[in-house]
């Protein structure tokens, strides 16, 4: 009897070894209100995850830690996404300047304090745009409100009106960064949507890549593999079947898978 148990249970092992094996790392996703109504975030994030052999999961905003803590127990990576701007009253104690947009109050809370609490646990993390900035800013950077009226001899346009998958400036990447691995790139064209940007990078974090500009374009977390960020949109890309940045989402979904 005895001798059928361990067997019984051996066997469980084993079904429980296999199941794992086959599962692929999951990425949280984080979203927007819509209004205070809806939670949502674009398909394009979702799709990006999927291609790079990631599970997506799109995480609601919610204030609780408790919560955020739970949400993260069930997640092995974290795409921040793009969106509104960062109220810079509140997160870095600059008064508004008049080309400042939109702000989310809620998401900006939920945002930081769950960037805080994952780079806390070392899990990897992709930061895209806002999701960028946000992780600057959360471990002390600043930003610019307003590239227009706050960067002397910005000569380059950062609000691209073209298609999502495609690329109107330029950037120049570090030789040996986490992002010129991914994508095996040193230069090359990216999609722009933001009148934000890095200005006072974050104690811990270095440049890794610049428009001519000399707008911050892409940073990493100093001796990490697992905490980048980008200012453009790869998902945009990846999600129309252009592969030109799918090794950032690979590197994302290989980093989660390790633990
Ligand atoms: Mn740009």
């Amino acid at each position: 009897m005895k001798k059928l148990l361990s067997i019984a249970a051996l066997l469980l092992v084993s079904a429980a070894i296999f199941a794992q094996a086959g599962k692929r790392p999951v990425i949280g996703i984080s979203s927007t209100w819509g209004e205070g109504t809806s939670t949502s975030a674009p398909l394009t994030y979702v799709e990006s995850v999927i291609r790079a052999g990631g599970v997506p999961l799109v995480l609601p905003i919610t204030l609780d830690p408790a919560i955020m803590a739970q949400m993260l127990d069930r997640v092995d990576g974290l795409i921040m996404t793009g969106g509104e701007d960062i109220d810079p009253l509140k997160w870095f104690g600059e008064e508004p300047v008049p080309g400042m947009g939109e702000i989310v109050p809620a998401r900006d809370s939920f945002d930081i304090a769950l960037i805080r609490m994952a780079v806390g646990r070392g899990m990897p993390l992709l930061g895209i745009c806002r999701g960028h900035q946000l992780l600057n800013v959360a471990f002390g950077g600043t930003l610019y409100q307003d590239i227009p009226s706050q960067v002397k001899g910005s000569s380059v346009k950062h609000s691209q009106k073209a298609p999502r998958y495609y690329g109107t400036h330029t950037i120049n990447i570090e030789k040996g960064s986490l992002l010129n691995k991914q994508i095996g790139l040193e230069k090359v064209a990216v999609n722009s949507y933001h009148h934000q940007a890095v200005k006072d990078v974050a104690p811990g974090f270095k440049v890794t890549a610049r428009s001519v500009d000399g707008i911050v374009e892409a940073m990493e977390k100093i001796g990490s593999t697992k905490v980048f960020s980008v200012q453009f949109h790869p998902e945009g890309f990846t999600a129309s079947n252009i592969d030109t940045f799918l090794g950032i989402f690979q590197h994302l979904v290989k980093e989660a898978g390790k633990k």
